[in-house]
């Protein structure tokens, strides 16, 4: 892949696995130095993950271990980046769980988690980092929403407000910073095989006894006309074009 961002630095909440991880090795593949970030057994783990990356790609790559539903994590994770790597002129904003239940059984601790690790995550984020961005007169900030941002399903209550919450706040933000040479867009993805979407698959054929990728086949046939599932390395690309100078305007 060309280094075409090389000397750039990019943030990706929530990249120890699935989408987030595959971004943040197709922005590394591009040439940017990376702050992975996420949940793992002990932050051992997360060093080990950067490390590899590090060694795979020839960038510089660390991990930071913020809680995303932690607004002073948050700020840290963008301090560390600025003061290990120099500034931030990238941020993906990824991190993301998901609980289904109908809207009356729903867990109220589910619904303020998912309110604030896929949604007020991205705002407490984009206030830290916008400032560091405007200092260097560069910033690309991606929001990872989703299908469930622009449409709806049964039983996600508080992932689809969430979602539809990203999309708004990315239009905000763009209007907020249109004149100068920072973008802000979402991404909304469909199915994507990650550990997240495994647990849907897997409750759906406990429901109703059926295989795994039969399982698969009925989740694609509700929302996903070329049956098929997204890739990561897709979503991988998409970022680094969002973060291309073709995408500048
Ligand atoms: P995943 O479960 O593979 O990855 C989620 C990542 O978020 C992990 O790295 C995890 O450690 C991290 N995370 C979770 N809670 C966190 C917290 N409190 N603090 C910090 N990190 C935390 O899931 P995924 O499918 O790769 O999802 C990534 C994003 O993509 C999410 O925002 C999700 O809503 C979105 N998305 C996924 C799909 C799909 O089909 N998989 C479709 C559309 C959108």
């Amino acid at each position: 892949m060309s280094k075409t961002l090389k000397g750039k630095v990019a943030v990706v909440t929530g990249s120890t696995s699935g989408i987030g991880f595959g971004i943040a090795k197709m922005l590394a593949g591009a040439g940017c130095d990376i702050v992975l970030n996420g949940l793992t057994k002990d932050p051992e783990e997360g060093r080990q993950i950067a490390s590899s990356l590090e060694k795979e790609l020839q960038t510089r790559a660390r991990f930071h271990a913020a809680n995303m539903l932690d607004p002073d994590q948050i700020g840290e994770l963008i301090r560390f980046t600025t003061e290990e790597l120099g500034g931030v002129d990238i941020l993906v904003n990824n991190a993301g769980i998901q609980h289904t239940a109908p809207v009356e059984s729903f867990p109220k601790e589910k619904w303020d988690a998912i309110i604030g690790i896929n949604l007020s995550s991205c705002f407490h984020a984009i206030q830290a980092a916008l400032p560091v961005m405007r200092k260097r007169g560069w910033g690309r900030i991606i929001n990872i929403a989703s299908t469930h941002g622009l449409v709806a399903s049964k039983n996600k209550a508080a992932y689809v407000a969430a979602k539809h919450g990203v999309i708004g706040l990315t239009k905000v933000v763009a209007l907020e910073t249109a004149e100068e040479d920072i973008t802000v867009n979402a991404i909304c993805p469909g199915w994507v095989r990650t550990p997240l979407v495994e647990a849907q698959i897997s409750d759906l054929a406990t429901r109703e006894s059926i295989s795994q990728e039969d399982a698969a086949r009925k989740l694609l046939a509700e929302k996903q006309p070329s049956l098929r599932f997204t890739e990561v390395d897709d979503l991988g690309a998409m970022a680094v074009f969002l973060a291309s100078d073709a995408a500048a305007n």
